[in-house]
């Protein structure tokens, strides 16, 4: 079965995107430890990140620089942090998050927004780039 990621990517469910490269994916995580998380995934389905093969892995890590970089311009932060779970969704992402302390990135601390306050912040983050 197509994982939830897939179904985005396939445009069978809706998503905030970021920004999109012929293999990756950037959209805002729907349940965000704080305002701009967003996730960057590769679009061929693998559930591992560190099963993707050298090339694909690379892609992402440089799609990600660039989405970390626009996101630290559109969010009030210190820093961009960089996580990689996986125990929730089989298809691998890594997620990027606006933090100012270490219980920013605990995924304990979740914050809710409204549907005009998604596209609000994924306009501010399109701009950045
Ligand atoms: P994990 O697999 O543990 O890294 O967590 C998966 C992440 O994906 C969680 O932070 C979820 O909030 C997020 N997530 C799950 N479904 C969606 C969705 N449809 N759109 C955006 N984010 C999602």
């Amino acid at each position: 079965m197509a994982s939830i990621f897939t179904k985005i990517i396939n445009k069978e469910i809706p998503c905030y995107k970021v920004a999109e490269t012929e293999n990756c994916l950037a959209f805002l995580d729907i349940n965000p430890n704080a305002e701009g998380h967003t996730l960057c995934i590769p679009k061929k389905e693998i559930d591992n990140l560190f099963d993707l093969d050298t090339e694909l892995y690379s892609e992402l890590m440089v799609f990600s620089k660039k989405v970390a970089k626009a996101l630290k311009k559109a969010v009030p932060c210190e820093r961009i942090a960089m996580s990689v779970i996986g125990l929730e969704v089989p298809h691998a992402h890594v997620h990027l998050i606006p933090i100012n302390e270490m219980k920013d990135i605990t995924f304990r601390n979740k914050k809710t927004f409204s549907e005009s306050e998604f596209i609000n912040i994924t306009e501010k983050i399109k701009a950045c780039f």
